[in-house]
C-alpha cells in the first residue's frame, strides 16, 4: 500500500507506542492522586509538559493538553471570546479554516459576536495588509491557519501578529496542526497555538493548546482542577507523557524529512507537468508535504477510488469535510475554477514515502486515465 494521506492522520512511531503500552500497563495512577501511584504519573505528566515547553520556547504553565486540535481550537476561540467580552466583540477569521474554527466562529454568533471572514488571495494566504485594513479597536481576536490543510499555503504568521498586536486587546490564534514538525513555527508571535499528536506520527486523541500565560480563557469541560481549571476531567497520563516523545523525534527528522519529501514532490510535479489534462493546483511555494493536483479528465471521486483499488491513499478533500457533498471550498476560494475544484486530489507526504512510490503513483494516474478510455 502507498499511503500519501499523511494531513489526515499518520501511522504511530514504534518508539511512542512501546513507550504508550508500558504507560497503560504501569503507570495508571491519576495524577491528581496524592498516593504513590499518583504522585509518579504527575511527576512524569509534568516532566512531559517541560519538556514540549523548551521544545515550543514557552514556559511549562503555558502547555495546555487537549484531547484533539478541534478541541483546542474550540477552546482557544469559544473559551477565549467567552472570557474576554468586556474587551470588544469583533472577531477575524480567514475563510478556509478547518471546521472545527469555522463551527467554533458560528456557535459564537449567538452571543453576539461579530465574526469577520477573511478572503484568501489567489496564493491561498492571507495578507497582513489585508488584516491591517480590517482589524479595529474592538477587534479582541484574529485566528489564522499557519498552512492551509488542502493546499499547503503557508500563511505569513510573523507579520499577520505584527498587525494583530498593533491592537494592545487583541490576540492572535494559530492552527499549527500542518505546520508543526515541518517548518519552523514561531510561537513568540502567537498568543495562542493548536497542535494534533496524530498528524506527527503520535496518538490519535492526544492534541494540545498553547495559550500565552496573560491569555486569559473560559472552560469548555467544567469539572477539577486539571489543566489549570480549564479542561476538567482525569488527565489521560499515558497520552500526555508520549507527547513530548512524539515531538522529539519528529523536530529530530525536520530537516532531513523536509529534503525527501520535497524530492517527491517535485518529481511528481515534474511529471504531471508532462501529462496532457494534469494540473497542479498547490503554489511552488507551498509546503512541500502538500499537494493539490487535477486532471481534467477524471472527477475527485472516480479518482480516489481508482487509486484506492490499486493501493493508494489519497484524499479528495480535506477529511473532516470528506462526507460533505459539496466541493473544495479553498480551491474556489483561491478562484480556481469549479471543475478544478470537484477533479481535485490531495497528496499529502510523509517521512516514511519513497521515490520508488512517487514513480508508482504516477504510473498509476496514467493507467487509470488509460483504462477510462480517455486521451493523456
Ligand atoms: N486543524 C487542521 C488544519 C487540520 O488539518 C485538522 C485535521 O485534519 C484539525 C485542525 C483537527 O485535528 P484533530 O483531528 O486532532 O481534531
Amino acid at each position: 500500500m502507498i499511503y500519501f494521506d499523511h494531513s489526515s492522520t499518520t501511522s504511530v512511531r514504534p518508539e511512542v507506542s512501546n513507550v504508550y503500552s508500558q504507560l497503560l500497563a504501569q503507570q495508571y495512577g491519576n495524577p491528581d492522586s496524592l498516593h504513590a501511584l499518583g504522585r509518579k504519573a504527575h511527576a512524569l505528566l509534568e516532566k512531559s509538559r517541560e519538556n514540549i515547553a523548551k521544545m515550543l520556547h514557552v514556559l511549562p504553565g503555558e502547555i495546555l493538553f487537549t484531547g484533539c486540535a478541534s478541541e483546542s481550537n474550540s477552546l482557544a476561540i469559544i473559551g477565549y471570546a467567552l472570557a474576554n467580552r468586556n474587551r470588544g466583540n469583533h472577531i477575524l477569521v480567514s475563510n478556509v479554516e478547518h471546521p472545527s474554527v469555522m463551527h467554533s466562529m458560528e456557535w459564537l454568533k449567538q452571543f453576539g459576536f461579530e465574526i469577520e471572514y477573511l478572503p484568501i488571495n489567489s496564493n491561498g494566504i492571507i495578507t497582513p495588509s489585508l488584516v491591517k485594513e480590517r482589524i479595529r479597536k474592538d477587534t479582541i481576536l484574529v485566528s489564522t491557519m499557519h498552512v492551509n490543510n488542502e493546499m499547503g499555503a503557508i500563511n505569513p504568521v510573523k507579520e499577520i501578529s505584527e498587525v494583530v498586536h498593533s491592537i494592545p486587546t487583541c490576540v492572535y490564534h494559530v492552527d499549527c496542526v500542518q505546520s508543526f514538525t515541518k517548518i519552523d513555527v514561531p510561537f513568540e508571535c502567537m498568543d495562542l497555538a493548536t497542535i494534533s499528536a496524530h498528524k506527527i506520527h503520535g496518538l490519535k486523541g492526544s492534541a494540545l493548546l498553547m495559550k500565552k500565560k496573560k491569555v486569559k480563557l473560559m472552560p469548555l469541560i467544567q469539572g477539577g482542577q486539571q489543566e489549570q481549571g480549564l479542561r476538567g476531567g482525569t488527565e489521560n497520563a499515558p497520552s500526555n507523557i508520549v507527547l513530548s516523545k512524539t515531538i522529539r523525534l519528529a523536530l529530530e527528522e525536520k530537516e532531513e524529512v523536509y529534503k525527501r519529501v520535497s524530492k517527491i514532490n517535485q518529481y511528481i510535479r515534474e511529471e504531471l507537468s508532462k501529462i496532457k489534462g494534469a494540473h497542479i493546483n498547490s503554489k511552488e511555494d507551498a509546503i512541500p508535504y502538500i499537494l493539490n493536483i487535477s486532471f481534467d479528465q477524471i472527477t475527485s471521486e472516480v479518482l480516489l477510488n481508482a487509486l484506492d483499488q490499486r493501493g493508494i491513499c489519497v484524499s479528495a478533500k480535506s477529511t473532516c469535510s470528506s462526507h460533505q457533498k459539496n466541493y473544495s471550498s479553498t480551491l474556489v476560494a483561491m478562484g480556481y475554477s469549479e471543475k478544478i475544484a470537484t477533479h481535485m486530489i490531495r497528496l499529502s507526504f510523509g517521512k516514511d514515502n519513497t521515490m520508488e512510490e512517487a514513480s508508482i503513483f504516477i504510473k498509476t494516474c496514467k493507467e487509470i486515465l488509460n483504462q477510462y478510455g480517455l486521451s493523456l
